[in-house]
């Protein structure tokens, strides 16, 4: 599942669909960023 900076898709871990940076959202409030290595803005949850 794919989702984009801005979204708020739930608390957990992401990794950047094109660098492979991942972060980590604290709450289910908190947005995605944009990649903080490569500033683009596509993101996929890590189960
Ligand atoms: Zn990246």
């Amino acid at each position: 599942m794919i989702h984009s900076t801005g979204d708020t898709p739930g608390k957990g871990y992401y990794s950047c669909r094109s660098c492979g940076k991942v972060i980590h959202l604290d709450t289910d409030e908190d947005a995605l960023p944009a990649c903080p290595r490569c500033g683009k803005a596509d993101w996929h949850k890590l189960s």
